[in-house]
C-alpha cells in the first residue's frame, strides 16, 4: 500500500469564501519534504486558475472531498517555519467569519506587503547613508572637499544633501525623493571615505537619561494600582479622562507593569500624525526596545519592524489600525489610544474595526486591555453599563488647570465674514492682542465648496459623483473630494457663458486668507491635508503652531487630537449645523467627541482657555446637553435616541452594499439578493432594500444597499455565512461589485 497523501488546506489570495486543497509532493520548489510536518502559517506558491499565486498554509491533512487526481500539488513551499503564530492564524479564520469577508484576502490584508513580493521572509537591511565622521563628527570636513569635487557636480549635490541630512543620514527612499541617478555617484563617495553605509535599526531604543521620573497624581495613581493585580487575566478596562488628564501617563506605567513581567506590549494609536510625538514619550520613559508600525513607512521598513515584533526583538510595538495583526509571541498587554476614532474601521476591502478584534485578541490570550479616551464611544459605554467593560476615571487635569469654558455663537442675523460671524471675530482679535494663540476648525479644505453661476445658477458638479467639485484658489482648480476627479476651474458659466461666477461658501484656504488681509502682522498657518503633502510640512507647521510664532491656526480634523500647543487660549468651531442635521447616525455622536476633543487643545498651559462654537441652533438639545451637562450626559440620551431608533450599539447592523457601471446593475443584484433571503426564514432579522445609498452615484458607479438588522449578533453572523458564498452564484453578481460590511460605520 502506498503512504497516505498528504494534503494541505491553503487559503488562496481570492474573493472566494472557502480554502482550497493540494497536494503536498515529494519535492516542492527547492525543498525536499520526506516526513517532516508542515507547520500553519507558511507561505506556499499554488496555481490557481491560470495564474501562480502566494496563500498560507491553514493545516496539514490526510482527507479531501475531492478525488487526490483531482488535486494539483503545491509548486513551493517558500518558509520553512511558519510566519503566523496559531493564535494569529486562529484570530484572523474567526475575523473572516465575523466580517463574511473571504479568508485568503484576510489573511493577504493581514500579512506585511513585503511576504507578498518576497519570496525570501528575512527581513532585508535598511540601508542608510552618512558622511564619514571626522574626528568623531561629521562637521568637521574642511574646505579641500571643494576641491576633490570640484569636476564632480552630481558628488557634490548628493554631499550636499548628506550634509543637510546631519546624523539621521539618508537611505534610499529619500534620496529617490530627493534626486535621481544617485547611486553611482555615491558609491564614489564612500570610495573616497567621505560617505559611510550603515544598518538603520528596525527597533528604537530608549533615551531614557533625556527625562526625569514623573510621580502620578492621586487620580493617576488609583488607576494603576487597581489594575496592576490584574494583569494575570483577560478584563477591557476603559480609561475614562478628560483632555490633559494625563492618560498616556497612566499607559506608560501599565507597561512598565507589564514589561517588567517579561511580556511585550501593543499600542494602537489612530494616525500616523499622532506617532512621533507619543513615541518620543514611550522611549523617553520605559526602558526597552520599540518597533513602530504605520502607514508612511515603505513595505521593507514595515516588515522589518513586524519581524523584530516576532522575535522578540522589539517587546513594545506602536502602530497604526493594521499593527493589530502583529506577531507579538509574549504579548501581556494591549493598549488602544483613542478607541473612539473612526480610524480603527478599515473602510474597504476587508472591513475590520482593530479595536474589536485587539479586544478579541486579548480575550482569547487572557490579557489585559485597556481603551482610553476623553470621549468614549457610544458602543464601549453601552458595554459599561452592562458591566462587560470596567470603567476607570480621570476627572482632572494633570496640571489641575480647570478645562475651558465653552460658549455658543448665536449667528443668526449677525454680518458673516466668510462664514465667520463678527463676535467671533472680535474675540479671535482680543486674544492675539493678548498674546494668545487661535485655533479656527472648519472640516471643509479648499477654497468654496463650490462655485456658481450668478446669472443662471449653474454649479460646478462633478461628472462622477452626486456631489459639487471644491475650489482650490491656488490652483484654480476644481477637486471632486469624493473621487478624485480634478479639471481646470472654469472662468466663465459652462452653461450660460456669464463671467460672473461666484465662490458659494468657505473651506480652510478662503478662511485663511480672509484672516490674513483682516490680522495683518499676525502669521496664519492653514494645516490641512493640502498644506501638508509634502514631506517634513507637517512636521514644520507643527513646531511653528506649538513654538507659537504662528498666531492663528486654521485646520481639519488633523488637529483636533493628540497636539499640545502651550500657547493656545481660544478654539473656535465654525461648522457645527452640518453635523447637527446629517443623515448620518454617527454624526451627533461625532460632533459631541469633536467638541469635547478640540475643546480639550485650550488652555492647557499657564493661560485659561475658551471654546466658541459658532451655530444657527443655540437651542439645540445636543448642544445643551453637552454644554450645561457634559459628554457623559450627552452619551446617555445618545443612547436612548439609538435605541429607540433600533440602531447600534443596541442592536447589530450589518450592510450589503453594491455599485455598477450600469444604471441597474446595482440595483438587479440586490434584487435577486433579496429573493434569495426570501427563501429561507429570516423572521429573526429585520432586512430593509434595495435602498439608493445617501450618495446614490458616486466615482461614476450607482450605488445601493441592504440594511439588516438584528437583537442577535450571531443570528445575522450565520444568515450572512449561509448568504454571502451564494451570493457570489448569482447572474447579477458579475455586472455589480458588492460587498459586506458588518458593524459599519457609516451608511454612506
Ligand atoms: P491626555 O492623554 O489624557 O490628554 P497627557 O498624558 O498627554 O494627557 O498629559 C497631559 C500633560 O500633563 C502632559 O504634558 C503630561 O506630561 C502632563 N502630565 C501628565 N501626568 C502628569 C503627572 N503625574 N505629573 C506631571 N505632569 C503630568
Ligand atoms: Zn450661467
Ligand atoms: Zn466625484
Amino acid at each position: 500500500m502506498s503512504a497516505p497523501k498528504r494534503i494541505l488546506k491553503v487559503a488562496v489570495p481570492c474573493p472566494l469564501f472557502q480554502s482550497f486543497d493540494y497536494l503536498l509532493p515529494a519535492t516542492a520548489g527547492n525543498h525536499i519534504i520526506e516526513d517532516r510536518p508542515i507547520e500553519p502559517g507558511s507561505r506556499v506558491r499554488v496555481s490557481f486558475g491560470r495564474q501562480k499565486l502566494i496563500g498560507i498554509i491553514l493545516e496539514e491533512c490526510v482527507d479531501s472531498e475531492y478525488a487526490p487526481n483531482k488535486l494539483k500539488p503545491v509548486s513551493e513551499i517558500l518558509d520553512q517555519r511558519s510566519l503566523l503564530p496559531s493564535e494569529l492564524l486562529d484570530l484572523l479564520q474567526w475575523a473572516a467569519r465575523y466580517y463574511v469577508h473571504p479568508l485568503g484576502d484576510v489573511l493577504q490584508t493581514a500579512l506585511p506587503v513585503y511576504l507578498r513580493n518576497n519570496d525570501d521572509a528575512t527581513p532585508a537591511l535598511n540601508e542608510i547613508w552618512r558622511l564619514m565622521p571626522v574626528e568623531g563628527s561629521i562637521d568637521k570636513h574642511d574646505t579641500d572637499i571643494e576641491q576633490i569635487l570640484k569636476r564632480a557636480p552630481k558628488q557634490k549635490q548628493i554631499y550636499q544633501l548628506l550634509t543637510e541630512a546631519g546624523e539621521t543620514g539618508l537611505d534610499a527612499d529619500a534620496f529617490n525623493a530627493l534626486t535621481d541617478n544617485w547611486r553611482t555617484s555615491l558609491k564614489s563617495l564612500i570610495e573616497k571615505g567621505l560617505v559611510v553605509k550603515t544598518d538603520k535599526p528596525a527597533v528604537l531604543d530608549s533615551q531614557t537619561d533625556a527625562q526625569g521620573d514623573i510621580t502620578l497624581t492621586d487620580e493617576q495613581f488609583q488607576v494603576v494600582d487597581a489594575i496592576k493585580p490584574l494583569f494575570e487575566q483577560h478584563g477591557v478596562h476603559v480609561l475614562n479622562g478628560i483632555t490633559g488628564s494625563g492618560k498616556t501617563e497612566v499607559y506608560l506605567s501599565l507597561c512598565e507593569i507589564a514589561l517588567a513581567r517579561g511580556k511585550q506590549v501593543l499600542v494602537l494609536v489612530p494616525e500616523i500624525g499622532l506617532t512621533p510625538q507619543l513615541t518620543q514619550r514611550f522611549q523617553q520613559r520605559l526602558h526597552t526596545t520599540i518597533a513602530v508600525l504605520h502607514s508612511g513607512m515603505n513595505d521593507r521598513q514595515r516588515y522589518a519592524a513586524w519581524h523584530a515584533a516576532a522575535h522578540r526583538q522589539a517587546k513594545l510595538v506602536i502602530g497604526t489600525r493594521s499593527s493589530v495583526f502583529t506577531p507579538l509571541p509574549d504579548l501581556g498587554f494591549i493598549i488602544i489610544d483613542e478607541e473612539h476614532d473612526g480610524s480603527y474601521k478599515q473602510q474597504d476591502g476587508f472591513r475590520y474595526n482593530a479595536r474589536d478584534l485587539a479586544i478579541l485578541r486579548a480575550r482569547n490570550k487572557d490579557i489585559p486591555i485597556m481603551l482610553g479616551s476623553a470621549t468614549p464611544s457610544l458602543e464601549t459605554l453601552n458595554n459599561i453599563n452592562e458591566r462587560r467593560y470596567n470603567a476607570y476615571y480621570l476627572r482632572e487635569r494633570a496640571n489641575k488647570k480647570p478645562l475651558p469654558r465653552i460658549e455658543l455663537i448665536n449667528m443668526c442675523s449677525q454680518k458673516l465674514h466668510e462664514g465667520m460671524a463678527e463676535t467671533l471675530l472680535d474675540r479671535i482679535r482680543s486674544h492675539i492682542q493678548q498674546q494668545g494663540q487661535v485655533l479656527l476648525f472648519i472640516n471643509r479644505r479648499g477654497f468654496a465648496p463650490l462655485l456658481m453661476c450668478h446669472d443662471c445658477g449653474w454649479t460646478t458638479s462633478c461628472h462622477r459623483c452626486d456631489a459639487h467639485m471644491t475650489y482650490h484658489k491656488k490652483r484654480h482648480q476644481l477637486h471632486c473630494h469624493h473621487c478624485g476627479s480634478q479639471r481646470p476651474a472654469p472662468d466663465q458659466c459652462e452653461d450660460c457663458g456669464s463671467s460672473e461666477v461666484l465662490a458659494i461658501g468657505a473651506g480652510t484656504e478662503r478662511i485663511e486668507h480672509f484672516l490674513q488681509d483682516y490680522f495683518p502682522g499676525t502669521q496664519v498657518s492653514r494645516i490641512d491635508r493640502d498644506t501638508t503633502r509634502n514631506k517634513g510640512s507637517l512636521e514644520d507647521k507643527l513646531s511653528k503652531a506649538h513654538s507659537g510664532e504662528s498666531g492663528i491656526l486654521v485646520g481639519t480634523q488633523m488637529l483636533a487630537k493628540g497636539h499640545d500647543f502651550p500657547n493656545l487660549t481660544l478654539v473656535a468651531i465654525l461648522d457645527t449645523d452640518q453635523a447637527l442635521f446629517s443623515a448620518d447616525f454617527r454624526a451627533a455622536e461625532h460632533l459631541a467627541q469633536l467638541i469635547t476633543q478640540v475643546s480639550g487643545r485650550a488652555g492647557r498651559a499657564e493661560k485659561a482657555g475658551e471654546v466658541l462654537i459658532q451655530t444657527h441652533h443655540p437651542e439645540h438639545p445636543l448642544l445643551q446637553t453637552l454644554l450645561h451637562k457634559g459628554y457623559a450626559a450627552f452619551a446617555e440620551v445618545a443612547l436612548q435616541e439609538r435605541r429607540a431608533a433600533g440602531l447600534p450599539p443596541a442592536r447589530h447592523l450589518a450592510l450589503l452594499r453594491c455599485e455598477s457601471v450600469e444604471t441597474d446593475a446595482a440595483q438587479t443584484f440586490l434584487e435577486q439578493a433579496m429573493t434569495l433571503a426570501n427563501s429561507v426564514d429570516t423572521s429573526q432579522l429585520d432586512i430593509y432594500g434595495p435602498l439608493p445609498a445617501p450618495m446614490e452615484r458616486r466615482a461614476g458607479r450607482y450605488r445601493y444597499q441592504v440594511m439588516l438588522q438584528s437583537d442577535q449578533r450571531s443570528l445575522l453572523n450565520q444568515f450572512l455565512n449561509w448568504w454571502a458564498p451564494q451570493l457570489q452564484q448569482l447572474s447579477g453578481a458579475r455586472k455589480a461589485r458588492w460587498s459586506i460590511d458588518v458593524d459599519p460605520y457609516d451608511t454612506f
